[in-house]
Formats: structure tokens, sequence, C-alpha cells
């Protein structure tokens, strides 16, 4: 088999021990006689690994009790919806939202069809390269909730401090950067995430709201937007993604037998710090991002001259490093580097760049 390094910023890279454990029980999922995708939502086997995986998530986020986790469909673009829909109200129809970059953005543009919005954060002037400053935001005290995005994926800023608003519930999209280092979730009033980034394959979204947040919604939500719905069902109101549900179940398991999230947040802290420090000490390649808010997830890194972008794409995927280009609307190169990418990955991309510069500078 070919072996490379996916740079991709999603769907992305699993843990190899994943794909192969889930190779090993695809046709026959220990001893069920058919695959997890062709289980009933509803058997005895289902519903045990889905219970696991929620089990697993709890342990590793430390989630406490009076929050529900919920599996879901939609992807985070759903849920631009969901949130406003199920937290406004016939009295309080008004949030504030962050705006720090492509993400943002378009929660805003949705939570508009719903409330009254106020961006209370914005960083557009700078092209999204920096954020606020922490304790810098002043919260409504009318806001139903305050909206943010932890890590902009696009643009590669990630806040490393969770914003303080007081009694208004937090809101998170935490997509990009949901399992890559311990948080409070007592924090939150709800984080959500789509999948396909750093949990497990795409289809399957993640959910997880505090109890007094559930049951708000008008009547006229419909079901499958509701998260009392979902929270009623345990997640089996339809039929959930189950296939995505079981790897991320998987993907859990490997996250807890790595040492759980303060061991994955010193791994992600240590390949961004090479990735950026690479970036840093030359004049061939350039991040823009305020250094005290790059992301650990997503670097995005441009080529001075720009000519040179399609020979480094071109012989980057000669040495096995894949899916390296930039957003269609930043340009440039942008290294995913996710919770199952390897430090190898990191080094071996490192070390071509300095290579290209070599032969190229
Ligand atoms: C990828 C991404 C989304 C969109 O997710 P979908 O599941 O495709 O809807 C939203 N927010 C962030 C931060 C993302 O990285």
């Amino acid at each position: 088999m070919k072996s490379i390094y996916n740079f991709s910023a999603g769907p992305a890279i699993l843990p190899a021990a994943v794909i192969q454990q889930a190779q090993e029980e695809m046709r026959d999922w220990r001893g069920a006689g058919m695959s997890v995708m062709e289980m009933s939502h509803r058997s005895k086997a289902f519903i045990a690994m889905a219970q696991q995986a929620e089990a697993d998530i709890r342990d590793l986020m430390a989630i406490p009790d009076h929050y529900r986790v919920l599996f879901l469909q939609g992807g985070a673009s759903t849920q631009f919806a969901a949130v406003p829909l199920n937290l406004f109200n016939a009295t309080k129809n008004q949030a504030d939202y962050y705006l720090t970059g492509a993400w943002s953005k378009k929660a805003i543009a949705e939570a508009k069809r719903y409330g009254q919005i106020h961006v209370v954060a914005d960083t557009s002037a700078q092209k999204f390269t920096t954020l606020p400053a922490p304790g810098s935001v002043k919260v409504s005290p009318d806001a139903a909730y305050v909206h943010y995005t932890p890590n902009e994926t696009i643009q590669g800023v990630e806040f490393h401090t969770i914003p303080d608003t007081g009694d208004v519930p937090l809101v998170a999209d935490m997509s990009s950067n949901i399992l890559s280092r311990p948080i409070d979730v007592s924090q939150f009033g709800i984080i959500y995430a789509g999948a396909q980034k750093n949990i497990g394959p795409a289809g399957l979204t993640l959910v997880i709201i505090r109890d007094d947040l559930i049951g708000k919604a008008a009547e006229n939500v419909p079901a499958m937007l509701n998260y009392a719905t979902h929270v009623k069902a345990g997640s089996m109101y339809n039929t959930p993604p189950t296939y995505a549900w079981y790897i991320a179940g998987l993907v859990f398991q490997w996250l807890k037998a790595q040492g759980g999230l303060p061991k994955m947040a010193e791994i992600n802290q240590r390949k961004a710090a090479a990735l950026y420090a690479a970036i840093d000490q030359s004049d061939f390649y350039h991040n823009p991002v305020e250094p005290t808010y790059r992301s650990w997830m997503n670097v995005p890194f441009t080529l001075t001259d720009d000519t040179l972008d399609a020979p480094f794409l071109q012989q980057a995927s000669d040495h096995g490093l894949e899916t390296l280009k930039g957003h269609r609307s930043i340009g440039g190169m942008r290294a995913s580097i996710y919770n199952a990418m390897p430090e190898a990955g990191v080094q071996a991309l490192i070390e071509f760049m300095s290579e290209f510069e070599r032969t190229h500078g």
C-alpha cells in the first residue's frame, strides 16, 4: 500500500490503527456475522457500541452529568440554524456573535434569518489574522447566547483561552479543534462539531448541550432541528449515522489509549510549534497570523513567490505529502495537522519544505 501523509482540512486523516481495526471488523463485526453498516440501530450490538462511544467521549472531555451528548446528522452547517432555532423564543431573539473568519461568517449569515444578531467582535479589517484580546469583548446582557468559532479552519486562527460571557450561555463551533486538548466543558452552553476533522468520518455531527438549554424551541421548529427531540430519543429519533458513530467510537478509544486529551495537547502543541518555527525562520515561507492566535490544527502558509505554488504541491505529492493546497479563498498552502497526524508527518513536511527552499530559493 502507498504510504502518504494526508494534510486535508476535512474530511481528514484518521488514525491508521482505527482504519486497520475497521478493516478487520468490516465484514463480521465481532462475531455478529454482519458489518456495522448492515446492523439495525435498534439492535443490542449497535446500542451497546453507541453507548460505549458516548461513555468514552464523556470520559475524554470530562463532560459533566448535566450535559447531553447528541450524535446527529447535517454537519456543523445545520447547527448554524439549529442553535438560534432552539435558543431564541418569543421574548428573547437576540444573540452576540464573534466574526473571526470564514466559518463564523457563515454562522452569522444563517442566524440572521431567525433573530437580531450583534457582531460584538470583528477582525475582518485585519483579514482574520488576529483575534480579540481576552476580556476585550463586551457581551450584551439581553443576548440569548454568545457564539464563537474557537478554531477558524480556513484562516488558521485559534482562541487559546475561552471567552468569559458571565451568565450568557456560550456556544462554540468546535468542528476543527474538538478533542485536540482538554477544555472545561462547564464553561459552555453548547458545543457542536462536524465529525470529519477531528472525530471521525463525515456524516456525523456531535452536539454537547447543557440541560437547561433543551426544550426551549418554539412549536414550529422542525422536530429534526429540535434538540429536545434527539435528547428524548437518545439520538435515535430517526436512523442515526451508524457507521460514522461506530468509527468515532474507535477514535475515542484510540485517544484514550494515547493518553487522552492532555497527551494530545502536548503532541499537538509540539507539532504546531515545529511547523511554525520552520515557516518563521525562512523568508521563503510566510504565515500571516499573529503568533499568539495561531492554530494548532490548521497551518496556512504562502510562498513568497507564488509561481512556485504548483511545483511545490507537485513535488510535495511526489514525497507522499498530500492535500496541502490552501483553501480556494486564501490560496497558498494549508497543512491540517489534526490528532491523527503523527509527528513524523509534520517532520516529513518540514524536511521537504527545507529541501524545496534549498532547490528553489
Ligand atoms: C468544516 C467546518 C464547518 C462546516 O462543517 P460541515 O459539517 O461541512 O457543515 C463549520 N465550522 C467549522 C469551524 C469547520 O471547520
